[in-house]
C-alpha cells in the first residue's frame, strides 16, 4: 500500500494481507498516512526475505541458461510517482509486443493496483493482440501452494489480460522445492473478484481491528506492535491455551483482562468456564486451584510460545 499524488495505490500483497488480518490493513494504512512509525523487522523475517530473493535469482539464472537473450529483465526500482509507474508498464507492454520469451519483473499499473510479477512466460496461445500471449510465473519459498498465492496469480493475470486483451489460461508457481505447480486462472477468478471487491469496499474507510493472535503473526512485520498492545491491555488471549471462543465467553461475562480473570471467583466466571483456567494451571505444572470459591490463580501467560507463570493475585 502506498499513497501517491493523494491517492492510495494497492498491490496483490494488500489483498492477501487483508484476507489474513484486518488489523494488518489498518496498520499499513496508518503507516502510509504517517500515523505510526515504520516497523523494524527482525532477523527471522530478513532471513526469509533473503531466501526468497535467492530462490528467485536461481530461477532467473536457469531461465537465462535456457533462453539466453530472449529474457528481458527490468531490475531497476520503479519510482513512487504515477508517471514512473505508467512508464514502467509501457516498457512491459513493449517487451510483450516484441515477443520476448521471458520477462522478469514486469510492472503493471491500472491506476489502483500496482503489480510487479516475478516472471511472464510466453506461450503460443494467441492473444487478442499477438499470435502469442503471456502467463504469470511466481516464485515462492513454500513447498505447498497457499490460497493467497492464487489471489496474487489472479491479480497479476488480470493485469496481463488488460495489456494483451486476453485472460491467460494458466498461472504457475515455482515452489521452494523447485517443482512447478500449475493453476487454471478461471477456476479462481470468481473468488479473486469477490475478495478484491470486498477489499476495495473496505479500503475507503479502514477501521482499527484488535490484534487477536493468528498464525500469520509469525511472519508479519507488525508483530511487536501487536504484542505490545496485547500486553498493555492485559489481553485474555495471552493466557496459555486460551481459545478465541473462550475469550468471547469471558468477555461476554464481563471478564476482559487476565487480571480480572485471576481475581474472579468461580461464581463470577461464565458457566462452564472454570475448568478452562484449572486445566491451564494443570497443564503448566502449577498447583491446581481450589475447587470452589476464590481461585488463587492465575496468570499463566503464553508469550511468544514460551509459557511463564506470573505472580498470582493476592488471595482475598
Ligand atoms: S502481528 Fe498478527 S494481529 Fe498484528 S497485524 Fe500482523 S497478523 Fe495482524
Amino acid at each position: 500500500m502506498q499513497r501517491v499524488a493523494g491517492r492510495f495505490i494497492y498491490s496483490a500483497s494488500d489483498l492477501n494481507n487483508d484476507l489474513e488480518c484486518r488489523r494488518l490493513t489498518w496498520l499499513e494504512n496508518q503507516l502510509v498516512l504517517g500515523k505510526v512509525p515504520r516497523p523494524v523487522t527482525g532477523a527471522a523475517l530478513d532471513l526469509i526475505a533473503g531466501k526468497g530473493d535467492a530462490h528467485e535469482a536461481r530461477y532467473l539464472a536457469e531461465l537465462r541458461a535456457l533462453h539466453g537473450g530472449a529474457v528481458v529483465a527490468f531490475e531497476e526500482r520503479v519510482e513512487n510517482t504515477i508517471d514512473a509507474m505508467l512508464a514502467a508498464e509501457a516498457k512491459t507492454l513493449a517487451a510483450m509486443a516484441s515477443g520476448a520469451q521471458i520477462i522478469y519483473q514486469a510492472t503493471f499499473f491500472d491506476g489502483t493496483f500496482l503489480g510487479r510479477t516475478d516472471f511472464l512466460r510466453r506461450v503460443e496461445t494467441p492473444s487478442a493482440k499477438w499470435p502469442w500471449s503471456y502467463e504469470v510465473v511466481d516464485t515462492k519459498l513454500a513447498l505447498q501452494p497457499k490460497a493467497y498465492f492464487l489471489l496474487q496469480l489472479c491479480n497479476y493475470s488480470e493485469h496481463v489480460a488488460r495489456l494483451q486483451g486476453t485472460m491467460p489460461v494458466n498461472g504457475h508457481l515455482v515452489l521452494g522445492s523447485g517443482l512447478e505447480a500449475h493453476f487454471r486462472v478461471d477456476d479462481y477468478a470468481a473468488y479473486y473478484r469477490h475478495q478484491k471487491a470486498q477489499f476495495l469496499a473496505r479500503a475507503g474507510h479502514v477501521t482499527e481491528a484488535y490484534p487477536a493472535e493468528i498464525p500469520h503473526c509469525l511472519i508479519c512485520r507488525w508483530t511487536q506492535n501487536c504484542e505490545d498492545r496485547r500486553e498493555a491491555d492485559d489481553y485474555l488471549g495471552l493466557v496459555a491455551w486460551m481459545r478465541s471462543s473462550q475469550i468471547d465467553r469471558f468477555t461476554a461475562g464481563g471478564i476482559t483482562t487476565i487480571g480480572a480473570l485471576g481475581a474472579a471467583t468461580d461464581e463470577q466466571r461464565p458457566l462452564g468456564m472454570v475448568d478452562v483456567v484449572r486445566d491451564a494451571a494443570r497443564a503448566s505444572g502449577a498447583a491446581a486451584p481450589a475447587a470452589h470459591g476464590k481461585t488463587p490463580l492465575l496468570r499463566i501467560v503464553a508469550a511468544r510460545r514460551e509459557t511463564r507463570l506470573l505472580a498470582a493475585p493476592a488471595a482475598r
